[in-house]
């Protein structure tokens, strides 16, 4: 360890909390058992709250049963021997808005402690006593010495036996020792300046002992943007690395094909297609490979900006490919994208003796077999097949393309790091164009974190003359009776109905038990006498299709379902979407299965289905979730909502869990840091790709995110 210079986080990170003043074995353990064991854990476990003495913690805010802290003065204490010779010291403390109460059983010493004059914090729980406020046992610090305004309180442990002033104290301690030397910024000063950020020293001494809550406020942002500048910086790193090492091609994006298509579409694009497919335009166009994630929701035409990916390979004399998740998903694209481009021609390219040709599409899954099978891998192997649509079984098999030019990824979370190298095997020297498309949308800061090695586009803008889908929520029996009754009436008038049965989670088995038994149900009570089919995920593939073949043909009227019917099928008579247990799904589950409904002419209708709650104690709880998908149709509305309910952190996984998970940062509270962050990164990395000269960032990113972490934060 070096003695010159500013300590930086890594030599924090090397220093035992033990050595510090006051920490001996029994709180060394207390410390570990919470996870602090060095002193960089120690400076990094920041107050959870800071008390501002002038504002807050007044006795006349005190509210009986809650817990609360108060800065008080001392008026009085007496000491006399209740029952069972037991000790008590009641002391009368206030603080100019009311007088306080407060008993301490067995410790006599209070009495000479507590002195009138004296200024303490006092934190406990709150009970009325005798018509007055009181507070028993409460913990103690006298705070005569510290004259800031503001009273950090740290996440105590009482189980650990660790009080926010024992933390304060080793906490002093430690910055303290570190102020001779100073604390390492490594954040180059051009970019803290132009943000206007304080230094890393002052911020990091601030959190702990501000002077005003202004103070803590900008060391909060200032460590904030370290935290997501950190976690950009590794995914700029990854990105850049990307692009440097793969070798694209550069397509023709001004051709014929894109524009016959566009001007045989029955519609005239929106303005946020027109607006993605020049964002994607730029990336075709140029040397290196695309990596983008389209975000759109269900509904939004993210099919038209596919296809047109597809042709701005295919006019430049290269083949496209778009993958599904699952067979059936890729038929119903095969069946809408041959419909989209009946009749249209390929130019003929400048070495080519033909005149134009019909374009070619083929389907290609584990179902297309025998002579069939053959004749289109030869058709693609020699560059005959423009365009194929399969699953992602399509880049795994040895299928072999004469130029795959742009892949088009359906639903991205099923399309992960092995895909892509077999994409990058599969093309031999260049990379695919890249496009993957989700409609999950996913708050901008959330994408710019969880995909920020990827690019995104969003496609915020529905095109015109949709039909809303009314949501309702039906909370206990006689609302469902509703739910039921707008089914039968919907199949009377000629349409037909989903019903999702509960999700449970912890085992498929149980799920399918249940929509046995709901379909079962609902074939001999609510829905008697209608053509009920059912769907789940452990029939034979087969069946699963013979039923769906059935209800698509309108054979069967309600289609009972687990939530294998949650991406992608497609019945636009179906009006009706009734779904059990609604509050056992997430928001954007919900969101999701509700998507399957409103794809035709007619009104459509979703029933969140709920029990009243088995606890007689619990009123019928408020839902927010089921709230906000009544409220709201809007896929990104209710990802800014679902990220405000379970905060970040579920986003981030539970890989993301200990030193790297942000702590101060919020990718809800501090959505303009995140991108003034990703900024950051993009400038530091541009002028520096592997933080040659920014030994101490480099330091922190290993230091901060373990391997797995960077793999998880670098995943498409
Ligand atoms: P997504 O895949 O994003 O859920 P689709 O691409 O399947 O949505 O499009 C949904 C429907 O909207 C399709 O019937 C499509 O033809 C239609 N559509 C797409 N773009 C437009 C547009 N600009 N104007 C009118 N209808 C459109
Ligand atoms: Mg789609």
């Amino acid at each position: 360890m070096t003695d010159v210079g500013p300590i930086t986080l890594r030599e924090l990170a090397e220093i035992d909390v033990g050595r510090l003043k006051g920490v001996g074995d029994k709180k060394r353990g207390a410390l570990a058992s919470v996870g602090v064991d060095t002193v960089l854990d120690l400076l990094m476990t920041y107050p959870r709250r800071w008390v501002d003495r002038t504002n807050e913690a007044r006795v006349a805010d005190l509210v009986a049963g809650q817990e609360a802290l108060v800065l008080v003065e001392v008026r009085s204490a007496t000491k006399r021997v209740g029952r069972n010779r037991r000790t008590i010291v009641e002391a009368v403390v206030g603080d100019g808005t009311g007088r306080l109460h407060v008993v301490f059983f067995n410790q006599p010493w209070r009495e000479r402690q507590l002195q009138p004059g004296l200024n303490v914090a006092l934190f406990g729980k709150v009970d009325v006593y005798r018509g007055g406020l009181q507070m028993t046992n409460p913990i103690v610090d006298l705070i005569g010495d510290r004259t800031g305004r503001i009273v950090p309180i740290y996440p105590q442990s009482e189980k650990a036996q660790l009080t926010t002033w024992e933390i304060a104290g080793w906490v002093e301690n430690a910055l303290e020792r570190c102020r001779a030397r100073g604390i390492a910024d490594p954040v180059p000063a051009a970019v803290t300046d132009r943000l206007g950020l304080v230094d890393r020293q002052a911020a990091l001494a601030t959190i702990h002992l501000p002077e005003t809550i202004g103070a803590k406020e900008r060391a909060r942002r200032r460590l904030a943007f370290d935290e997501l500048l950190r976690v950009q910086l590794a995914l700029v790193m990854r990105k850049r690395a990307l692009e440097r090492d793969a070798v694209g091609v550069r397509h023709t994006v001004d051709g014929v094909l894109v524009d016959r298509f566009h001007a045989a579409l029955p519609f005239s694009l929106t303005g946020a297609q027109r607006r993605v497919i020049d964002e994607i335009a730029v990336d075709l166009a140029a040397a290196h490979p695309m990596h983008r994630l389209l975000q759109g929701d269900v509904g939004a035409g993210k099919t038209v900006v596919a296809v047109t990916a597809l042709l701005a390979a295919v006019q430049g004399g290269d083949q496209g490919a778009l993958m599904a998740p699952t067979e059936v998903l890729a038929e119903q694209h095969h069946a809408s994208v041959t419909a989209m481009l009946a009749g249209i021609e390929v130019p003929a390219g400048e070495t080519s003796l033909f005149g134009e040709r019909p374009l070619r599409v083929e389907l290609l899954t584990n179902r297309v077999t025998g002579n069939e099978r053959k004749r289109i891998l030869a058709a693609l192997a020699i560059g005959d097949v423009d365009v194929v649509i399969g699953t992602h079984a399509l880049i795994q098999e040895a299928v072999a393309f004469q130029r795959l030019g742009v892949v088009v990824v359906d639903e991205q979370h099923r399309f992960g790091v092995e895909q892509r190298a077999a994409l990058r095997a599969k093309a031999g020297g260049t990379v695919p164009d890249v496009l993957v498309m989700t409609a999950t949308p996913i708050p901008r800061t959330a994408a710019m974190t969880v995909y920020g090695d990827l690019d995104v586009s969003v496609l915020d803008e529905m095109p015109p003359g949709r039909t809303p889908i009314v949501t309702r929520w039906a909370a206990g029996p006689l609302l469902e009776a509703e739910a039921w009754a707008a089914v039968r009436a919907e199949v009377a008038a000629g349409r037909q109905a989903y019903v999702v049965c509960p999700l449970i989670e912890e085992s498929e088995k149980l799920e399918v038990a249940s929509a046995e038994a709901t379909y079962e149900r609902l074939q001999a009570d609510e829905l008697a006498g209608l053509r009920l089919g059912l769907l789940h995920g452990r029939m034979a593939t087969s069946d699963k299709d013979a039923t769906m073949d059935r209800f698509r043909r309108g054979e069967l009227d309600v289609l009972v379902a687990t939530t294998v019917i949650e991406v992608g099928v497609d019945v636009p008579n179906t009006t009706v979407m009734v779904i059990l247990d609604a509050d056992r799904f997430g928001i954007a589950q919900l969101h999701q299965l509700r998507g399957r409904v409103g794809r035709g002419a007619h009104e459509s209708q979703c029933w969140l289905v709920t029990k009243p709650s088995d606890d007689p104690t619990v009123a019928d709880a408020a839902n927010p979730r089921l709230e906000a998908l009544v409220a709201s149709a809007d896929g990104f509305h209710l990802a800014e909502v679902d990220l405000d309910l379970r905060g970040a952190g579920t986003l981030m996984s539970s890989a993301q869990k200990g030193r790297s998970d942000l702590r101060l940062a919020s990718l809800r509270r501090d959505r303009e840091l995140v991108g003034l962050a990703r900024d950051a990164a993009f400038e530091i990395v541009d002028a520096d790709p592997v933080l040659a000269h920014h030994p101490g960032l480099l330091d922190e990113l290993r230091l901060l995110l373990t391997d797995e972490d960077t793999e998880f934060l670098t995943r498409s």
